[in-house]
């Protein structure tokens, strides 16, 4: 009897819906990883679930739930093996670069996700990343760490990871030429496709009056409450071009995006010579995770395959920046460079969880974005400190303009 050494896996905001369709696909292999660490941040009844079920190393939580969290475990859980207990986000930082781990799902949502991926990749990691977010922070810096760290980044976001399977093999390997650098493999054009969201169809004075309930209900896919809505304003579409650019190296110009409502076709691949592939598949991120976990093998995901004759027609159109100003936003965001996309995420996150909250309307949304960029001019952003400053000076904008609506 000889057992092969498994991976270890740290899955961060493993209480998500990332972390759910994580779970799924690891419960298929678990012959092969083994879950060393996870974090969540609320739902922690969930967390202990999970512990219970996977018995990890070490768990992290938020500081001020750190003691709570720690008693509920042994008290639910007297038989099962107790996972050390980290905390906050140092405690995120020293599961994400454990000398233990070789595999960092990223799965934390939004800003608070940037410190401890990046944390993973300076360690040299496997990172599979979900979180967007922190590419569109901190996009130049964070790849400049990847190539010098010899991390391997595999994008996890679903457009990003049918992008990845169009490209050639050496694409992601350090040792190769066209290590992150889409232009030297032949590539001229990313089409970045896009569901459109469920008001695909409705006219500017329709969107006036969307509520929470009707944005947080996506037409293909079942995400997180903040992903769905930015699905909803194209926001989330918008940090995926930022997200491209950083991953494929390319300028926004050449990043095209291309409504396309069935979801079947992730993205696609223009080459020089003509050739325009395409990644196809249902829905479900299972496949890109499997995919992004087992790389440069396959294994089961749990997905069904794609029935052509179920999904008999593929349409596309282009997006209207007019309804949807945020996707406009963003690639002006990513043309100015330095801070902008970083004080657009941050402008976002607080008027997303104001929406959410029924202070706001959908539509302003976009205004609250323009209003703080506007406030924030540009600078360089060759450091972390510097990002997060302007992260926070945005989130202090965006609170203020939101105090003025409000009173
Ligand atoms: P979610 O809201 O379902 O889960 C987020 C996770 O992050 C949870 O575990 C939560 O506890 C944790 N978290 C939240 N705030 C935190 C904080 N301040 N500090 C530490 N942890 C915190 O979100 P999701 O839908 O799973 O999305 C996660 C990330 O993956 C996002 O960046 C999203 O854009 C990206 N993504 C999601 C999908 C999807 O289908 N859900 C698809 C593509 C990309
Ligand atoms: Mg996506």
């Amino acid at each position: 009897h000889h057992e092969k050494a498994r991976q270890r896996i740290c899955v961060l905001g493993a209480t998500g819906s990332i972390g759910d369709s994580t779970f799924k696909v690891l419960n298929k292999h678990l012959e092969s990883y083994e879950v060393f660490a996870l974090s969540g941040h609320a739902r922690l009844d969930k967390l202990i679930q999970l512990c219970a079920v996977y018995e990890p190393q070490y768990v992290c939580v938020p500081v001020a739930m750190a003691e709570q969290f720690s008693q509920n475990l042994k008290h639910q859980f007297p038989d099962a093996r107790v996972p050390k207990v980290l905390e906050g986000e140092e405690g995120l930082e020293q599961i994400a670069a454990h000398p233990e781990v070789d595999i960092v799902m990223a799965a934390i949502v939004g800003a608070a996700g940037l410190a401890p991926t990046l944390a993973a990749v300076k360690a040299g990691k496997r990172v599979l990343l979900a979180n967007k977010e922190a590419l569109v922070m901190a996009g130049s810096l964070f790849m400049d760490c990847v190539r010098q760290s010899g991390a391997t980044l595999l994008p996890v976001d679903s457009e990003h990871n049918a992008i990845f399977q169009c490209l050639p093999a050496e694409y992601f390997q350090s040792s190769e030429s066209l290590h992150y650098n889409a232009s030297r493999a032949g590539v001229s054009q990313i089409l970045l496709t896009a569901s459109g969201g469920p008001f695909r169809k409705f006219s500017l004075e329709q969107l006036e009056l969307v509520t929470p309930e009707q944005a947080s209900k996506h037409p293909n896919w079942v995400m997180g409450a903040k992903i769905t809505v930015d699905s909803a304003t194209l926001m989330n579409k918008g940090l995926e071009l930022i997200e491209a650019c950083h991953l494929f190296d390319l300028p926004p110009e050449r990043v095209t995006v291309v409504i396309h409502p069935q979801s079947i076709i992730h993205s696609m691949v223009q080459y020089v010579d003509g050739s325009t592939l395409a990644q196809m598949g249902n829905p479900d991120m299972s496949t890109p995770i499997a995919h992004a976990l087992a790389w440069p093998k396959r294994i089961d995901a749990g997905v069904a395959p794609l029935d052509l004759f179920l999904n008999a027609s593929l349409n596309f159109e282009q997006p209207d920046e007019l309804r949807f100003p945020c996707l406009r936003l963003a690639r002006e965001a990513m043309e100015a460079g330095g801070t902008t996309p970083a004080v657009l995420n941050a402008a976002n996150e607080i008027a997303v969880a104001a929406f959410l909250a029924n202070k706001i309307k959908f539509t302003d949304i976009s205004r609250i974005i323009q209003a703080v960029i506007t406030q924030l001019p540009m600078i360089a952003a060759h450091d972390l400190a510097t990002i997060l400053h302007y992260d926070e000076a945005a989130r202090k904008i965006a609170r203020s303009i939101l105090a003025e609506k409000v009173a």
